[in-house]
């Protein structure tokens, strides 16, 4: 608390001090640097997991209970934030601060909707998974093992009381929570019982010691499988005559989606724009089917049906892929292609200082085959950033071919431009350069993933690919999925959307795999709203380069729009728009 109030005097002294006509730009925007910092720290003493998952280890050795208290004391820490930031005046500060206020703003509004309306706390016992907060901790190479440890000891005292907690907040969660929760909480014990006495039997620690932290690691375990029993015996029973719907409902979902994606039109809005896109979308992707027909089936005369024709071609063109062992390979390879296309046409500036590390997804974060960028956390910003790709080494010779047909020659390239050269990665180049803990802490979702969804259209708008119609083909089934993960979630938590027609609109509508398709719909059942965020993003940003280039006609200029754009970091699209607006308009007055 003294942290967070000590910075508020020295913005009152400052204020005192001048005649209130004169606010000096520097202090507004220094004091308010100083008191986003210290706030920053106060929220992870408050919340000491999530603090390690960011790469801030000083309070290791905590694990506060899911408490009505500390619940009640984590809404009162935010009326405080609420207090302190309405005596900032936005337009004394600078642009990378007026963000980052609106996004403490509706940080606010938003863990009040979390804490008094949503509670997650009540329904969703995969909640109460504590397996990351000790293995963040053990995972922690800078800080020596012995250390670590020393930590681990004292988090462990707190299991229990954790766990007791956790069975007095569960009132009725879902079943699809429920199963999940049984499943995690299951899988994490082995961090106890294998991880963390591994480490502990490497460690320097005496007999003694050791003897003491493996009883409160039997202690923990006893714990965990005590919530294990409960949700097994006492919850999953009742569940069948009244467990809570998956469905979010037409209320919760609406709310849930203006919190998490921050976008300027409402989830109805956002859901009818991608019915009409996925209209477009299958327009576009019959015309092609048909240029392409003769070349892959000859005279063969074409089916009636729209989707059996663009499903038989999409078929044939996934059959071109690269082989399981050069699956790393040609990633790494295509890297350096992209960047030189991007560069040869004007589409960004790449910085030559930061080369992309292309490398194989190391054994512990494998489970989900497929690539990500992996980027260090805000409180370890000199740490590299990876783009991890899985080898295919565990795949029988029949998963292999269904993955890499996914993952065909065109597909590939699509994958590389979103989450390399120019999507995630690029973008995150830009965001380090206009560095905010605020927005490295609550990034937009919505803005990052629609700006990879974008850059796939904007690399084939200008001519990557040669105008191949398989690319093209290939590029709009990807972005369909996108436009059908937005009206998959809408579906079924407005709509009421049922099994068969979500598997419906996945498979024969969006031609994808029928394994794809049911993890799609458990995945769909257990988040809200997050995949309506990269069709949102996409959407949006979309529209905002439209709205630039009617208003600056001639004088529109695509590379400066990409590097204006991302140069306010990893904001709401919505309040990128206004600020470069504004600028567009103080320049021609
Ligand atoms: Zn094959
Ligand atoms: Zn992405």
């Amino acid at each position: 608390m003294k942290r967070l109030l000590f910075p508020l005097l020295i913005l009152l002294i400052i204020s005192c001090n001048q005649s209130p006509k004169a606010p000096v730009l520097a202090d507004q925007n220094e004091a308010f640097d100083l008191w986003k910092l210290a706030m920053v720290e106060e929220m992870c003493e408050n919340n000491p997991v999530w603090a390690s998952y960011l790469g801030k280890h000083n309070y290791d050795d905590q694990l506060p209970s899911p408490s009505k208290s500390n619940r009640d004391k984590e809404l009162a820490f935010w009326s405080k934030v609420q207090s302190v930031i309405d005596t900032f005046r936005m337009n004394s500060l600078n642009d990378n601060n007026k963000i980052d206020l609106l996004i403490i703003k509706d940080q606010i509004e938003s863990e009040k909707f979390y804490s008094e309306e949503l509670k997650p706390y009540e329904w969703n016992p995969s909640n109460y998974n504590i397996g990351g907060a000790f293995y963040q901790v053990i995972n922690y190479k800078n800080a020596p093992l012995e250390d670590r440890i020393s930590s681990l000891i004292e988090k462990l005292e707190y299991v229990g009381e954790y766990y007791q907690h956790a069975k007095e907040n569960i009132k009725f969660p879902t079943e699809v929570h429920t199963d999940l929760a049984i499943q995690q909480i299951e899988g994490s014990k082995s961090i106890f019982t294998e991880t963390l006495m591994d480490s502990l039997n490497a460690s320097n620690y005496d007999d003694d010691f050791k003897e003491q932290f493996s009883n409160r690691i039997q202690i923990a375990v006893q714990h965990i499988d005590n919530f294990l029993a409960f949700l097994k015996d006492d919850i999953k029973p009742q569940l069948s005559s009244k467990a809570k719907s998956f469905r979010l409902g037409k209320d919760l979902f609406f709310k849930k989606f203006k919190h998490d994606i921050h976008s300027s039109y409402d989830a109805e809005k956002i859901y009818q724009f991608a019915e009409k896109e996925k209209e477009l979308l299958h327009n576009k992707m019959e015309k092609l089917a048909k240029d392409l027909w003769p070349k892959y089936f000859d005279n063969k005369p074409l089916p009636e049906d729209r989707f059996t024709l663009i499903a038989s071609v999409i078929t044939e063109v996934s059959k071109l892929h690269v082989h399981r062992d050069s699956f790393v390979v040609s990633i790494r390879k295509q890297i350096p292609e992209l960047e030189a296309f991007v560069q040869d046409n004007n589409l960004i500036s790449l910085d030559p200082d930061k080369p992309l590390v292309v490398r194989e997804t190391p054994e512990y974060m494998r489970g989900f085959a497929g690539a990500s960028i992996s980027s260090p956390g805000p409180f370890d910003a000199n740490a590299e950033t990876y783009y991890n790709v899985t080898p295919l080494d565990h795949y029988t010779a029949e998963q292999a071919e269904s993955y890499l047909r996914e993952y065909n020659n065109y597909t590939l390239q699509i994958l590389n431009i979103h989450e390399a050269v120019p999507g995630h990665y690029t973008q995150l180049v830009y965001s380090n350069k206009a560095p905010s803990i605020i927005k490295s802490i609550f990034g937009n979702g919505a803005m990052i993933e629609g700006w990879a969804v974008y850059t796939e259209l904007m690399m084939l708008e200008n001519g990557y690919g040669n105008g191949s119609k398989e690319l093209d083909l290939m590029y709009y089934k990807w972005n369909l999925r996108t436009v059908c993960n937005t009206i998959l979630d809408y579906g079924i938590h407005v709509n009421e959307m049922n099994e068969e027609a979500a598997m419906d609109l996945m498979t024969r509508q969006a031609f994808q795999e029928q394994s794809e398709a049911e993890g799609k719909w458990r995945r769909a059942r257990l988040s809200q709203v997050q995949l309506c965020s990269y069709f949102t993003g996409y959407y949006e940003i979309r529209a905002l380069r439209e709205e630039m280039k009617e208003k600056l006609g001639d004088a529109f200029n695509l590379k400066e729009f990409h590097e204006k754009f991302l140069s306010y970091g990893s904001a709401p699209v919505k309040y990128i728009r206004e600020l470069m607006l504004a600028e567009l308009e103080a320049k021609k007055s």
